[in-house]
């Protein structure tokens, strides 16, 4: 068996002291190495021209937040004839350039979004002290796109993704065997979406989402390809139909638990419909709260907040 005394959170890297803060996460304090190696020249150099700070998230410890503080160095060149004149540590063992997360958070998050879906994995991912955002997921699964190389996917999902929120849409391709982003095409139509599919034939299975706009381009780019609707989707429909359901009325909820003949819910049109008249009719009381509330001047955001309804 080996133990080891010094904990680090990489090569290089020199912990300095670790601190429990008020709101009960670690943060870990860490210098640079001591000196630089130029990234043009390759020489060292210890002639310091100053300090930058990094802050990285790391592994949970004891289901609790871990941020490391690391304390880079940047350093001058001395070579003359180099031309690279000042370089940063780069400690890309660590983390990447501009990450705001240790290499080996960054990689969980890539498997987890891969494996469980941005929302999902966001959910799990807080619970096990690595809280990351549903974007940051996403961003995640972006920047590992494959691009335009030749490929020859037989299994594909196609869904929409924001560029900007509300503002403009693009459309991701994944291969959901390979568990990889294939494209990203830069709108959501039916013209590029068809194209992309006809460039790639060897599509047998579109996998997508429930509205009519990627059917109608697996039915023009691939007609040979097999439709479904994915999981995410029909668990997405089935929960906001659900959700409708249970805030018609407060009763509905505790009724639906008793054996009662009477309280079958939604077994006869009438119900139904007065059921949807109710759910109008609680939209509306909505609806008039937050234009009573722009009508005061507030800005959207703090009606978001009064309200819990997002700025959409
Ligand atoms: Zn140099």
């Amino acid at each position: 068996m080996r133990t080891k005394t010094k904990w680090s959170p990489g090569p290089g890297v020199k912990v300095l002291g670790v601190a429990l803060t008020d709101d009960d996460s670690w943060v870990v304090s860490a210098a640079g190495p001591a000196f630089g190696v130029c990234p043009d020249c390759g020489r060292r150099s210890r002639n310091r021209h100053g300090w930058l700070t990094r802050s990285l998230q790391d592994l949970p410890v004891q289901g609790r937040t871990v941020t490391v503080k690391l304390r880079l160095s940047r350093w001058r060149c001395a070579y003359q004839k180099c031309e690279r004149q000042t370089f940063t540590d780069r400690l890309s063992a660590v983390a990447s350039p501009y990450e705001r997360r240790t290499r080996r958070v960054a990689e969980i998050v890539g498997l987890l979004g891969h494996s469980a879906g941005r929302r999902p994995a966001e959910r799990l991912m807080r619970r096990l002290g690595l809280p990351v955002s549903d974007d940051t997921i996403l961003r995640h699964l972006k920047r590992h796109a494959a691009g335009n190389r030749p490929i020859s996917s037989r299994i594909i999902g196609i869904d929409d993704w924001s560029w900007r929120r509300s503002w403009r849409y693009g459309t991701m391709i994944v291969d959901l065997e390979r568990r990889e982003v294939l494209d990203i095409l830069q709108d959501r139509s039916v013209a590029s979406t068809a194209q992309w599919l006809k460039r790639h034939p060897s599509v047998e299975i579109v996998n997508r989402d429930r509205c009519g706009l990627y059917a109608q381009a697996a039915r023009e780019g691939a007609p040979q390809a097999r439709q479904v609707a994915d999981r995410f989707h029909l668990l997405q429909n089935l929960r906001i139909a659900i959700e409708e359901q249970m805030s018609l009325s407060g009763r509905a909820t505790g009724r639906a638990l008793r054996p009662d003949k009477d309280n079958e819910p939604y077994a006869d049109t009438t119900h139904r419909r007065r059921a949807r008249h109710a759910h109008r009719q609680s939209r509306q009381v909505v609806f008039d709260a937050v234009h009573a509330l722009r009508k005061e001047g507030l800005p959207c955001s703090e009606i978001a907040r009064r309200t819990g309804y997002g700025r959409r």
